[in-house]
């Protein structure tokens, strides 16, 4: 596949999506980066949104993730409308919706953007000094996969 250019602003569109046993964690780690998650635009699932907004967070939530969240996420990373995916996993327990996890999770690298599935990582990132920054990243060219595949024919 080739690759293309893109740049992510300063500015950053940052996803946060919590399973159920980890949204006291991501609350928590919100709070503790509040400051910071502020500056940026701040996506969610449903449920894990809705716990944030109440908690005061300006934050755009989607459908709740086995309703069709992390589906609606993914096509969001796809358009180039999200930057950033911080995402408590459950490795500890099924969820029903386990396919859209892993779609999610799919197009994420297929877009190579920025993705924690533990806290860990996501302290990494939000420490980051390209939270701050702009990004030039390597995502697929779509048009010339596209040129090629209808040349094909
Ligand atoms: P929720 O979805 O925020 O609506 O709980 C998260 C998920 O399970 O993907």
């Amino acid at each position: 596949m080739q690759t293309t250019q893109r740049t992510m602003k300063a500015f950053k569109r940052i996803a946060l999506v919590a399973h159920d046993h980890r949204k006291q964690d991501l609350l928590d780690w919100s709070n503790q980066h509040k400051e910071k998650l502020e500056k940026h635009q701040l996506f969610a699932t449903g449920t894990t949104g809705s716990l944030l907004a109440k908690k005061g967070f300006k934050i755009k939530s989607l459908l709740s993730g086995p309703m069709g969240g992390d589906q609606q996420l993914g096509a969001l990373i796809a358009e180039g409308e999200v930057d950033l995916l911080i995402f408590f996993w459950d490795p500890l327990n099924a969820v029903p919706h386990d396919p859209d996890v892993k779609a999610l999770l799919r197009l994420a690298a297929v877009w190579n953007i920025p993705v924690a599935t533990n806290q860990a990582t996501a302290d990494f990132i939000l420490n980051s000094t390209l939270l701050e920054s702009e990004y030039d990243s390597s995502v697929p060219d779509y048009l010339g996969y596209l040129k090629q595949r209808t040349d094909e024919q």
